[in-house]
């Protein structure tokens, strides 16, 4: 009998989720399975914040896929996907074709950056562990230089964040912890290192509880955040930004603008022939494409509805796991017979780091939480996320513990 060939693309959230739990599903008899990665390491995404301000070695975020895989039931390839073929029922990597008999499309987001001039060139973004070391080695580098030039140059401590959703926030607070830091180790005065947050919105966190957004805002000032509200960056130069608010240009200078005010899926999925909407694809119930039904979409590249609020469900690693548990059910139904599921989101709540020690967050339908105990849970979080994707074991070895 001719095994189904299941290819899988991408080990994100999304992705890597789908291979262990169908890992599980399946026998080895059952199907070939194929997983493709663009790096030999699975990221933890929703950490990255905090490698990229230092706070967190990068190694604490990643893991070894092979680590997480059965070798007998999933065959692991690292390579880089360069275009999905659905019409011909072929992926093309960088090094090889492959062929499926069912696809699962998980390759994430990208930054979005809305043609703003010189974002692309001049910007960073935290997008995967190698963007996110080169923004911990820019900022310490360019402490390192600042005592290091006849004429110090102010551009060199001012970062920019461009965004004040949740990964701008995120990031805000951890950089706003490991500032001190620096400044002691660079032999640099606080009072000249600048952190601004430009938000084109009049409030930072856009639908969230406006009594979280006044903690999050205090909590962030109080470490010295800067907010300029309601202002649109038009312009990011290598030495500067030029943002627009109530009308007026302002120039602020910096080396280091973080751009976190977008994302889209990546632009493979817009190419790739599939039926999309803005780039993502607006999946069935069941997670299948509606132009092709032997393709799933997960995670950041789906769309899917959010009919309460008539609105899509926003990106987050929450979705992309649960999907990933209806694509594995699915898919390991279409192989061995039986029903498919649909996909219904169940809210577990959010949490949004502020720093280590301090959150905001809504959990259990509308109860608030700040400080220590909204911390404390964006830890457990983390680590149930870690605990979904190689058990107690991967939770022992990687997990945040360091509660107080
Ligand atoms: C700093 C930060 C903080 C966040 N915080 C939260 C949070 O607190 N809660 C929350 O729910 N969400 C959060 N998110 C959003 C969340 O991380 C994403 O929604 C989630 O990662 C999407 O999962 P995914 O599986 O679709 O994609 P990803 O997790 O991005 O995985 C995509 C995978 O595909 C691989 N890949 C990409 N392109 C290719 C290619 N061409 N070839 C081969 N492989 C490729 C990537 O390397 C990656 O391994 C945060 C995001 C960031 C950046």
């Amino acid at each position: 009998m001719n095994k189904p060939k299941i290819l899988i693309l991408g080990a994100g959230y999304g992705g890597l989720t789908t291979t262990v739990k169908l890992q599980k599903k399946l026998g080895v008899n059952d199907a070939h399975i194929t997983l493709v990665n663009k790096h030999d390491y699975h990221y933890e995404a929703t950490w990255l914040h905090e490698n990229a301000a230092g706070t967190l070695h990068h190694d604490r975020s990643r893991v070894k896929i092979k680590d997480l895989l059965n070798s007998s039931k999933v065959n692991f390839v690292q390579d880089t996907v360069v275009a999905i073929k659905p019409d011909e029922k072929k992926v093309e990597l960088e090094n090889d074709v492959l062929d499926y008999d069912y696809l699962v499309v998980a390759l994430g987001f990208e930054a979005a950056t809305f043609g703003i001039p010189g974002l692309i060139e001049n910007a960073f973004t935290i997008g995967s562990i190698n963007q996110a070391r080169l923004i911990k080695q820019h900022i310490e580098y360019n402490f390192a230089m600042y005592n290091n030039e006849p004429e110090p140059k102010q551009e060199r401590l001012n970062i920019v964040v461009g965004g004040g959703g949740f990964t701008g926030i995120e990031f805000l607070g951890e950089i706003a912890n490991r500032i001190p830091q620096l400044c002691e180790e660079y032999d640099i005065d606080r009072s000249k290192v600048r952190i601004i947050n430009v938000e084109g919105a009049p409030s930072i966190l856009p639908g969230f509880d406006p009594q979280l957004i006044e903690y999050a805002m205090n909590s962030l000032e109080s470490r010295g955040v800067e907010f300029k509200l309601g202002a649109l960056l038009k312009e990011c130069k290598p030495d500067g930004i030029v943002i627009e608010k109530d009308g007026e240009l302002e120039e602020i200078p910096t080396v280091t603008t973080i751009w976190a005010a977008g994302v889209r899926a990546n632009s493979l999925v817009e190419k790739s022939g599939l039926e999309h909407n803005r780039g993502k694809v607006e999946v069935k119930p069941d997670l299948r494409a509606p132009s092709h039904e032997d393709v799933f979409v997960v995670g950041d590249c789906a769309l899917i509805w959010n009919k309460d609020n008539d609105r899509p469900y926003p990106p987050t690693a929450q979705i992309a796991m649960q999907e990933a548990s209806v694509c594995a059910h699915n898919l390991a139904a279409l192989v061995k017979g039986g029903e498919l599921d649909n996909f219904e989101f169940n809210n577990m709540g959010t949490v949004a780091s502020l720093g280590h020690g301090d959150a905001i967050g809504v959990i259990l339908g509308d109860k608030k939480l700040f400080g220590w105990s909204a911390s404390v849970m964006k830890k457990i979080i983390d680590n149930r996320s870690l605990f979904k994707i190689g058990g107690i074991g991967l939770v022992l070895k990687k997990g945040k513990f360091n509660i107080f």
